[in-house]
């Protein structure tokens, strides 16, 4: 362990036995990481490695290493643990083990020990007897992984659609390409990619010439990241390797596979899903990118599956019994997520049953449905699609009282009237269809305030994300004088406004398009009321309460309307057509 190379690199490196044999006889002390093979070293200690190692420069006494669990049979208890491990060698002899990155106490046992040996090497101390340290094989890391990773390596696959395609609007057409070929997207989610994830993922890119800029351009907004598995065969990855080459095969030279910012600028009609998105290509990558960006994916993958559906109550009966059913709706496990009562205009009606036009029973349901106020309600649970129409019973009212007294259907008859009272969505793709008329898609326009850009971007970005918008647009951008006077044109001459405009102008914000329906109001709810303090008591969750500074550094900004946001969203986006 002695020589000039230690110098210039800080860990050496241990990928064999007889490496590691060698390594047990360095002097001093050495503190090794040891990694598996899949997810590599532990990065985040290398500063306070570095940090250790210039303190205790002098007598050469501290050394660290790194160490492959796989390959090394005396780390074999160690393969197939998520956790970092790190082992601490002196004398010949693992004395001391650290489980986890901690930092304090890996420190402090460094410390311990250098200092020790110190006074060993300067002859006030005898070395004292330790016996060596056991590793004990943990039950659950041969039997269990060995059954259950191969299992779910084969099975699903980690794949990343761009940002230029996201910002396009190309993803569901993606996924269609994705299904179409045979997969089944188990998991999709909206990320703007962190640097590091970027460099993971494309680890084997990382030697082509334009990857720096690859990375940028990958950081330039949202990608969508997709778990996808193959419906039939376990097999996923030979699969995708076998579109891969076709597709390779059918297009010209090679594409190469880091794509150029310049996709930006168009792209190729003969494009394969290969190279819409790209995907991992080894089992090791797969598994090791699964754990990387879905955590929690075997455990979310385990939760029933949460649906929605549209409920409505027509007139007829929402006077009088409103509260009873929306008992019953609460009773059978239904969260309401949309709820309101409107008075359908004639046009509406036909639209919405517009394949009901030309039904004999057609007029009565447009009379009934216009004669004052319905509540259209969006209801979720786990299959509530099927459970609420299961709970309204059979389609005619003379049918649900033969049938099945009990449903809503019969129990909210109205005397003389043939039309259900109540009305659910048929199918999960009518449920989407029908939810999208009654409560059609808004957008708003977001702002991360520079303060909040720099220390808690990723924070709130989640929550943007875990509350169900879609990022349409995204940008980082200084706002100007001009756009911060006209976001806030209400409050000019009010005593704080130059304050807020100096405040607006500092740095860059995160500018961003919401969109989901209702987002003007359902983002002011999400940011919380102005006053950080007020929204600490009164909304814990929201934004404000948990990143916001004071009521004028506070964290982020929304429309107050719909107009208001267009308005914006115009004046830094240059249009309104978000598509
Ligand atoms: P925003 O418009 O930023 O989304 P908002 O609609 O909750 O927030 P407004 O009343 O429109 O709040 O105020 C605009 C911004 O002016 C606030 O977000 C805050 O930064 C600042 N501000 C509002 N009231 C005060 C105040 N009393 N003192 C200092 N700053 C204030
Ligand atoms: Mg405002």
């Amino acid at each position: 362990m002695a020589g000039k190379k230690k110098e210039i690199q800080l860990q050496t490196t241990i990928t064999n036995q007889d490496q590691w044999d060698e390594m047990l006889l360095t002097k001093g002390v050495v503190v090794i990481d040891v990694y598996q093979a899949w997810c590599g070293p532990c990065k985040p200690v290398v500063n306070l490695f570095r940090r250790l190692k210039n303190e205790f420069s002098e007598d050469n006494v501290l050394h660290f290493a790194v160490a492959e669990a796989d390959n090394i049979p005396t780390l074999k208890p160690f393969r197939n643990t998520c956790e970092p491990v790190f082992l601490f060698c002196v004398d010949g002899k693992i004395i001391a083990i650290v489980r986890g990155v901690n930092a304090p106490l890996i420190s402090k046992k460094i410390t311990e020990l250098v200092q020790e040996e110190r006074e060993i090497a300067a002859g006030q101390k005898e070395r004292a007897q330790v016996d060596e340290l056991v590793f004990v094989e943990e039950k659950s890391s041969e039997e269990t992984v060995t059954e259950t990773v191969p299992e779910e390596v084969l099975r699903y696959l980690v794949a990343i659609i761009k940002p230029d395609d996201v910002l396009e609007g190309r993803v569901e057409e993606i996924k269609q390409k994705i299904r179409d070929a045979g997969f089944a997207i188990e998991a999709a989610e909206e990320k703007m990619l962190t640097e590091e994830q970027i460099r993971v993922f494309y680890a084997r890119n990382k030697d082509q010439p334009d990857f720096e800029d690859f990375v940028q351009f990958m950081m330039s907004g949202p990608c969508h990241v997709l778990i996808i598995s193959e419906n039939e065969t376990t097999d996923a990855i030979p699969h995708w390797r076998e579109l891969h080459k076709l597709s390779e095969s059918e297009s010209e030279p090679e594409e190469p596979e880091t794509e150029k910012p310049d996709r930006l600028e168009g792209i190729v009609e003969s494009e394969s899903i290969v190279n819409l998105c790209d995907v991992q290509d080894s089992v090791e990558d797969a598994s090791r990118q699964l754990a990387f960006f879905f955590p929690n994916f075997h455990k979310t993958k385990t939760d029933k599956k949460v649906e929605k559906t549209l409920a409505l109550i027509r007139p007829c009966i929402l006077k009088e019994r409103r509260n009873s059913i929306m008992q019953r709706i609460k009773d059978d496990g239904f969260e309401i997520a949309m709820q309101k009562e409107i008075i359908l205009s004639e046009e509406q009606v036909c639209e919405f049953y517009r394949e009901h036009v030309d039904q004999d029973y057609f007029p009565v349901l447009l009379e009934q449905m216009t004669s004052g106020p319905t509540l259209v309600l969006a209801l979720t649970r786990e299959n509530a699609v099927a459970h609420w129409r299961d709970l309204l019973g059979p389609k005619t009212v003379e049918e649900a009282m033969k049938e099945n007294p009990n449903s809503l259907r019969a129990k909210y008859a109205v005397e003389n009237i043939p039309i259900g009272q109540l009305h659910g969505s048929s199918t999960p793709d009518d449920a989407r269809k029908e939810l999208e008329f009654f409560f059609p898609q808004e957008h708003t326009l977001a702002l991360i305030k520079p303060d909040a850009a720099k220390d808690h971007k990723d924070d709130i970005l989640q929550k943007v994300k875990d509350a169900g918008f879609n990022i349409a647009k995204i940008k980082e951008a200084a706002l100007t004088r001009e756009m911060a006077a006209q976001f806030y044109s209400d409050h000019e001459g009010k005593p704080f406004f130059d304050q807020l405009v100096n405040y607006m102008t500092e740095g860059p914000s995160v500018i961003m398009v919401l969109t989901k329906e209702n987002a003007v109001e359902e983002w002011r709810q999400l940011m919380g009321p102005t006053d950080p303090e007020l929204a600490k008591e009164t909304c814990p969750d929201s934004i404000r309460a948990q990143f916001a500074q004071d009521i004028l550094f506070n964290a982020v900004h929304g429309s107050s309307n719909q107009e208001h946001a267009l308005k914006s969203i115009e004046c830094v986006f240059g249009e309104i057509d978000i598509g």
